[in-house]
């Protein structure tokens, strides 16, 4: 496996593939997890090669305290992503990505407005700008996202779409732990208790969906997801919405797909998930 860390030796691997191979791309901040494992192996299925990055992206962190906390472990994600079969890791510094005197971002489109847009100011257009740098240097046919970033997903869509990039992205369903609780490298950051009661997370997500079969109402779709949350002593909602999970406007009545998306706090950790709502 092939680790490269500039967007030339990028560019020289790139172009040394075989013009018929199919390309597959998985960004990730690294930490990897079954979550990750899963795209990668997605990627590896539906493609000849397989591509992974591993950047902690400073510019999508309106919190420089999460951002110095998050977890970093190279050596662990290597041997994974070599003894998964993937055929190049991408991983370049800081400074590689954002060169001195860096000013050019890309904007993020409509999708980008509401939730994790408002809650975390900036946090797209660091996700967007950073995306789109790893698309034009890896040149994938096809990248992979999780839907447990689902707003992260459709603000990608969106992008690739109108920014005429000729990939096609590919959501990935959310990976849980045996409890229900979504992977993500930021549980690490739980305590045991609080990563055993987090699992009420999405026990709520799906006590809201089941309300749906017999009231469409947003408002009392929330207010069952907000009262079995509060059955825990450590959650506390940031927000919680329903949206429609094309345009991502929030909705006040089910009527076509929709989505409920949470952001809830364990203390100093943030955890985001949601789950479908489908008539
Ligand atoms: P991250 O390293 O957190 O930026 O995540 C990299 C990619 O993995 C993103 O597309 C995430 O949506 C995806 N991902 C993270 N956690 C999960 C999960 N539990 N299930 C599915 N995909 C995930």
């Amino acid at each position: 496996m092939l680790i490269l860390t500039t967007p030339e030796q990028v560019h020289n691997w790139r172009s040394s593939l075989p013009s018929a191979h199919r390309v597959g791309f998985v960004p990730t901040m690294g930490a990897l997890h079954r979550g990750h494992e899963v795209l990668l192996q997605t990627c590896l299925s539906q493609n000849d090669t397989t591509a992974v990055s591993i950047f902690v992206n400073p510019t999508q962190f309106n919190d420089s305290t999460d951002y110095d906390n998050y977890p970093i472990s190279h050596e662990r994600d290597i041997s994974l992503a070599t003894h998964h079969g993937v055929d190049m890791v991408y991983l370049p510094t800081k400074d590689v990505i954002y060169q001195a005197g860096f000013n050019s971002f890309v904007s993020p489109g409509s999708t980008a407005y509401s939730m994790e847009g408002t809650a975390r100011p900036g946090h797209f257009e660091g996700v967007t700008t950073v995306v789109a740098k790893l698309f034009n240097t890896v040149q994938p046919h096809r990248a992979y996202f999780g839907k447990k970033d689902f707003q992260q997903l459709s603000v990608i869509r969106q992008m690739t779409q109108e920014l005429n990039y000729s990939i096609e992205i590919v959501g990935v369903e959310t990976v849980r732990e045996d409890h229900g609780l979504a992977m993500s490298s930021r549980n690490e950051r739980l305590t045991a208790d609080q990563r055993q009661d987090a699992k009420i997370i999405y026990e709520s997500l799906c006590a809201a969906q089941d309300l749906l079969r017999t009231n469409q109402q947003s408002s009392e779709i929330l207010q069952e997801f907000s009262s079995q949350l509060s059955r825990s002593s450590f959650a506390k909602i940031e927000y919680a919405t329903i949206c429609d999970a094309k345009t991502l406007t929030e909705v006040q009545v089910v009527e076509t797909p929709c989505m409920l998306c949470v952001a809830v706090w364990y203390d100093s950790v943030r955890l985001i998930d949601n789950i479908e709502l489908n008539l």
